[in-house]
């Protein structure tokens, strides 16, 4: 792909680099969605989409428990779809040769108009299903090309639109282990050096939320018997918190710095190794996504 931009590196790749190197084992998933991590960190600083509309988020709705994207629209129309889903199936095609067939029909149908990609957007999140369905039927694509395709697009609209979301609803009272932004649970905890807090990622939005130690995020229920945490070969920095009650897992980094870059995304792919071990030992991941579904 040639790009109009000049070509530096960006923030993304020298993080993917730097993540291979502290977790070979991880390269070859890594490598697959390094296409994917460009486009997004590209286009969502190229879009200029507009915020969504923070006058209408309450914050006695938050206390509640109702996240924003159930408060103000994040999906329009008038967003522009057929671009992006075009940028990113072509990352698809990069780094998932095998679906490259499905990627290009794909794109053959965005382009004649026969597939509107906000069709999976107007009831979201049951849309999404709807439209995986019907399009694998409609034009004989795979849907996990169509299942790949709609996240990153999620992603990409939902992160540049929740731009300034995040500072105006903290402190807002939120205290569930879901997502303040989009509902999601989250794929990643991380327990920052120094003061002792979780903060939960979610990797649909790319949002980060700050939630007590004591529960489990997932059935928001108080851990009795302290929490557990499992580790291998003494890496206690990188951990899976378990729950007894849901029978869920949630990958751990622990004593992170936040000095310097990071993406919290890579750092899960990053630790897959985790995440096969948890399913093997009966525990299902809090939030399942692209990398974790074995
Ligand atoms: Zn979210
Ligand atoms: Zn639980």
């Amino acid at each position: 792909m040639t790009k109009k931009t000049d070509r530096k590196t960006s923030r993304v790749e020298g993080i993917i680099e730097d993540i291979i190197g502290k977790s070979p084992h991880s390269k070859e998933i890594i490598t697959a969605f390094k296409p994917l991590f460009l486009v997004r960190e590209r286009l969502i600083d190229e879009l200029h989409l507009k915020a969504a509309d923070r006058s209408s988020i309450d914050g006695e709705k938050l206390r509640q428990g109702i996240p924003c994207i159930n408060q103000t629209p994040f999906y329009f129309k008038s967003d522009p779809w057929e671009k992006i889903g075009c940028a990113v199936l072509s990352a698809i095609r990069q780094g998932f040769p095998a679906l490259g067939e499905d990627a290009a029909k794909l794109e053959g149908k965005i382009k004649a108009g026969d597939i509107r990609l906000f069709d999976a957007f107007t009831d979201f999140p049951g849309s999404v299903e709807t439209a995986v369905g019907r399009w694998s039927n409609e034009a004989d694509i795979k849907p996990d090309a169509i299942e790949l395709m709609l996240s990153a697009v999620t992603r990409i609209v939902l992160q540049a639109r929740s731009n300034g979301i995040g500072g105006h609803i903290e402190g807002m009272g939120w205290e569930k282990g879901t997502c303040p932004v989009c509902g999601a649970h989250p794929t990643i905890a991380v327990i920052r050096e120094k003061i002792a807090q979780r903060w939960l990622h979610c990797s649909r939005c790319g949002h980060e939320w700050r939630f007590s130690r004591m529960f489990c995020p997932g059935c928001e229920q108080e851990s009795p018997s302290g929490l557990d945490y499992f580790y291998v070969d003494d890496r206690k920095q990188e951990t899976a918190f378990t729950c007894d009650a849901c029978k869920r897992y949630l990958i751990t980094l622990n004593h992170v710095s936040d000095l310097g870059d990071y993406d919290r995304d890579v750092s899960a792919m990053g630790l897959i190794h985790l995440d096969l071990i948890m399913q093997e030992k009966g525990f299902a991941p809090m939030s399942r996504c692209e990398w974790n579904t074995f």
